[in-house]
């Protein structure tokens, strides 16, 4: 099999054509709410990137909404040229609400440690919606443009997914 996306290096092999593992979405409840916990080779995503990686509709609505963005992070080598400065899409949905990128070249997870591996975050700066803010390193950008459609298909299926 031929990566796609980098059409003129056939031995390249990208984290889409290529995944390190197998994903899955499995909708959950936390706090009344619905929410999709992502599984990495059938179980939770585990140390050194976090504990799990779940979240509920808002992030999946901004996700999704950027997911372009999000599958050029996954794809590129190194992060720090990837959005030299912080981009903002406009969320033509909601006019009123617009996110924001940012990619950084290390994070802090959920044990307080600093893991020095490519991060975008995203946040959704609104006027009349709380803010929401959602952040991943590469092999979960990965994840969420392989998952895209489940998650599509399940934000759907939810009434006011979009608040
Ligand atoms: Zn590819």
């Amino acid at each position: 099999m031929v990566c796609s996306h980098f059409p003129e290096d056939n031995s390249r092999q990208c984290a889409l054509c290529f995944p390190e593992a197998d994903y899955e979405i499995k909708p959950q409840v936390w706090r009344d709410k619905p929410i999709v916990e992502v599984f990495r080779d059938g179980k939770a995503w585990a140390r050194p990137w976090d504990t799990h990686f779940r979240f509920g509709v808002v992030k999946a609505a901004m996700i999704l909404y950027c997911i372009d963005i999000v599958q050029e992070f996954a794809l590129t080598s190194s992060s720090g040229n990837v959005i030299p400065e912080s981009r903002y899409l406009v969320d033509k949905r909601d006019l009123k609400s617009t996110i924001q990128l940012q990619t950084f070249p290390l994070f802090i997870n959920s044990y307080q440690e600093i893991v020095e591996y490519p991060f975008i975050r995203l946040d959704r700066l609104s006027q009349n919606l709380s803010t929401a803010d959602i952040g991943f390193g590469q092999h979960k950008a990965a994840a969420l443009v392989i998952l895209k459609n489940d998650l599509a298909h399940w934000a759907e299926s939810l009434d006011g997914w979009f608040d």
